[in-house]
């Protein structure tokens, strides 16, 4: 009976080491966040001792009734949240969510049509080496290299071309809203499905700040970690005509047992997701984007070749365009790490340098929008980044780390937590 102190200094350490790092950093990764404390103790609970292969009151295994009232509650608050006919919360990831999605509307050989990886896709989408790529044909659609914004007629024409079975509305790194009316109207024109990944944006979505595709798509995907700030995992939604075909991808197709210990925690999230609290914090992460973007638009910024992809955002992230600047995106992450800021260098369409490289980053405002940050926070992140990016190898990194530092302190993260 034993805790991790005692039976594993080691890992221990690692949970002290990483709790102060995110104390400490400021965490703009994206497509991270941080779970509130209430779904921490559900995915650190003795549920994850249970199996429950099946579904609620259909299980395979006995004593399942506490963990049929969880997941009953994560299926019915989810689809209460977005309006969907069907719910399915098993999927461990937003990876074997996407995984399901595709064993249930196709089958191997058929055609796929999504956006291009290197354009802000994402690797289920499609990517050669991932099962998206290896089980199914693949077709894409891309932005447009002036505007960088998906042009729904090109799209048309794609599909038009290419007939694939499912098309594919969803990113990873995109800073603007897709026309879900468009691609409903182009699936039917061609006689696909539609199926929508909104893993980056459902938090947006939730809260009634972006466009919700339920009501267009046949099947709509998720992780629940990003913008919603729940435990790392998936969720599909579907229209009902699709239930039991989504239901049985899941399992047995792609997984056994459910990590009820999430399920429960994705309830926990859910629940969240739909009280007013969680509507203010998205946007202050629209606020901060917006703010962000304009402060790396201004002169001085634009003077040292730093630029962002469509001039702006109307998601929780920036995409800042590096092939103009001095910095590489690797530099220009490592520079930003040295200050204490967290962010991924990310490839910008049409990029020269290899993907390890690449000439972009990636910063995304959900974390610190859940640590508190406001408008003025944001403002001084804004202008520790945009000194960062026109310094260059110049840059007085004490300086800005200084800045940084007091943010931290002054937005403490899990307070009153000594370990985890
Ligand atoms: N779909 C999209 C659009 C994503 O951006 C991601 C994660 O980056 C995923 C799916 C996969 O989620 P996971 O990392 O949980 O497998």
């Amino acid at each position: 009976n034993q805790g991790i102190a005692q039976v594993d200094p080691e890992i221990a350490a690692v949970l002290d080491g990483e709790l102060a790092r995110q104390r400490d950093t400021l965490e703009m990764i994206a497509s991270e966040n941080f779970v509130p404390r209430a779904v921490l103790e559900a995915q650190g609970s003795v549920l994850t001792n249970k199996y429950a292969e099946g579904y609620p009151g259909k299980r395979y295994y006995g004593g399942c009734e506490q963990v049929d009232i969880a997941e009953t509650l994560a299926i019915q608050r989810v689809k209460a949240l977005y309006g969907a006919e069907h719910a399915n919360v098993q999927p461990h990831s937003g990876a074997t969510a996407n995984a399901a999605v595709l064993h249930a509307l196709i089958s191997k050989g058929d055609k796929i049509l999504g956006l291009e990886l290197a354009h802000g896709g994402h690797l289920t989408h499609g990517m050669k080496i991932n099962f998206s790529g290896r089980l199914y044909e693949v077709a894409a659609y891309g932005v447009d290299p002036e505007t960088h914004l998906v042009d729904m007629d090109k799209v048309r024409e794609t599909a038009l071309a290419e007939r694939p079975d499912v098309i594919i509305g969803g990113w990873s790194a995109y800073p603007r809203h897709l026309d879900f009316a468009a691609f409903r109207s182009i699936a039917d024109e061609v006689g696909a499905k539609l199926w929508v990944d909104m893993a980056h944006f459902a938090g947006l979505v939730a809260a009634d700040l972006h466009p919700n595709p339920v009501q267009h798509a046949d099947v709509v995907s998720s992780t629940v970690h990003k913008t919603i700030g729940g435990p790392r995992s998936g969720f599909i939604l579907s229209r009902e005509e699709y239930a039991k075909k989504i239901d049985s991808a899941v399992f047995p197709g792609q997984q056994g047992g459910p990590l009820m210990h999430v399920v429960a925690a994705k309830a926990v999230a859910f629940k969240i997701a739909a009280s007013e609290e969680f509507a203010e914090r998205q946007h202050r992460v629209l606020r901060g984007a917006k703010i962000i973007a304009d402060r790396l638009t201004a002169a001085d910024v634009t003077e040292a070749g730093v630029s962002v992809l469509t001039g702006g955002t109307d998601v929780h992230l920036v995409l800042v365009d590096l092939r103009h600047s001095e910095l590489d995106g690797q530099q220009a992450e490592d520079l930003l790490h040295a200050v204490g800021i967290t962010v991924n260098r990310n490839a910008v369409p049409f990029d020269p340098r290899p993907p390890r490289v690449t000439s972009g980053l990636r910063i995304g405002t959900p974390a610190l929008a859940a640590r508190g940050f406001g408008d003025e926070e944001f403002t001084e992140v804004a202008d520790i980044i945009a000194t960062a990016l026109k310094g260059g190898a110049a840059t007085d990194v004490e300086s800005l780390k200084a800045r940084v530092d007091k943010l931290t302190g002054d937005f403490p993260l899990y307070p009153g937590l000594q370990q985890y």
